[in-house]
């Protein structure tokens, strides 16, 4: 048996198109053009990279987009007043602080400033907590995209077993909130978490995202099972150049899985989308506009 490939690649197009249709129908109806501003601090190159396909995908879905680069010495202080500026700005409905800060630059500090109500990435505390008792929160885009992912083809998954290996606040824990809350059976495994092999052979659904290349083999996964590979890693090739690979061996789960995402083109691309879709959320919620209203298809 060879599992379907879950091709994120096109459902974040879906998305994107689905997004652009309600940008165009917010200034048409409401006049009201959602804004995301991305802040980014340092000159760290898969940050550039990130930053610059957020601001072209923001712009291709219609909205306002505001890139704020600042230099890698830029005090606390400084990075605070931005977020300032831009919690006061009406016309911003969402902010993102690109991550990692440099050293001076507490990072929760940082996303502690953000107005809960435009923090798009879903990082602050009040949204985790919000998210954590069931009330409505900005949800952070990696776990969204992967929920949506997982609805997609999987429908209902309810009393599903899930394993979502890491624990980070980015992703391991939001992801297994997100889970719990679809009444999945969830376990949250980790870097101390004994016969990892044994309790990943019980997923009905599987989510590693842990940052080592490859570690999730084919003889760890229950036939059948939806695999989410959260993973980027890069790793050297042959000829000297490098390539990017998951957190689970492809070829191998593949053929075990009935689901999988792969590296690169399967979780990547659903952040992005999940960005924007994040950012309408926000502007729809401090405008009193429904969301629901709005189209659901691009
Ligand atoms: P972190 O480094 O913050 O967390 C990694 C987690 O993996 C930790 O909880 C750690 O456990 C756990 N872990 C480490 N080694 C093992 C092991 N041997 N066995 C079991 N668990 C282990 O990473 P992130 O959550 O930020 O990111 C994870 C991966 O996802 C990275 O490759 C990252 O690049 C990628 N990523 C991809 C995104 C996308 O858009 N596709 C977005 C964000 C991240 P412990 O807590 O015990 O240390």
């Amino acid at each position: 048996m060879s599992a379907e490939i879950i091709d994120g690649r096109a459902f974040s197009e879906d998305v994107k198109k689905r997004v652009a249709s309600q940008v165009a129908s917010l200034k048409e109806h409401h006049g009201l053009q959602p804004g995301l501003a991305v802040v980014l601090v340092g000159e760290d190159p898969a940050s550039q990279v990130y930053v610059r396909n957020k601001n072209r995908s923001t712009v291709e879905a219609g909205m306002r987009s505001e890139e704020i680069r600042l230099s890698e010495n830029t005090s606390e202080e400084e990075v605070l007043s931005v977020v300032e500026r831009l919690n006061n700005d009406p016309g911003i409905h969402g902010i993102l602080v690109q991550l990692p800060l440099p050293p001076q630059v507490n990072e929760m500090a940082v996303l502690d400033a953000i107005d809960p109500a435009k923090d798009v990435d879903g990082f602050h505390v009040i949204n985790t907590g919000r998210q954590a008792v069931g009330l409505p929160a900005m949800v952070p885009c990696t776990p969204l995209g992967c929920i949506m992912m997982l609805k997609d083809r999987l429908g209902d998954l309810s009393g599903l077993n899930a394993v979502v290996i890491g624990r980070s606040n980015i992703v391991g824990k939001p992801m297994a909130s997100l889970l719990l809350a679809e009444s999945c059976t969830v376990t949250i495994a980790h870097s101390r978490t004994k016969d990892l092999p044994a309790v990943c052979r019980n997923a009905d659904i599987l989510v590693a995202a842990v940052g080592r290349p490859q570690m999730v083999k084919g003889d760890w996964v229950k036939p059948g099972a939806a695999i989410i590979d959260v993973g980027i890693n890069r790793v050297p090739k042959e000829d000297g150049k490098t390539r990017l690979v998951g957190d689970v061996d492809f070829d191998e789960a593949k053929e075990i899985a009935g689901y999988i995402t792969p590296v690169p083109g399967g979780v990547g691309p659903m952040t992005i989308a999940c960005l924007l879709a994040n950012t309408i959320t926000a502007a729809c919620r401090s405008n009193g506009i429904d969301e629901a209203s709005l189209p659901d298809v691009g």
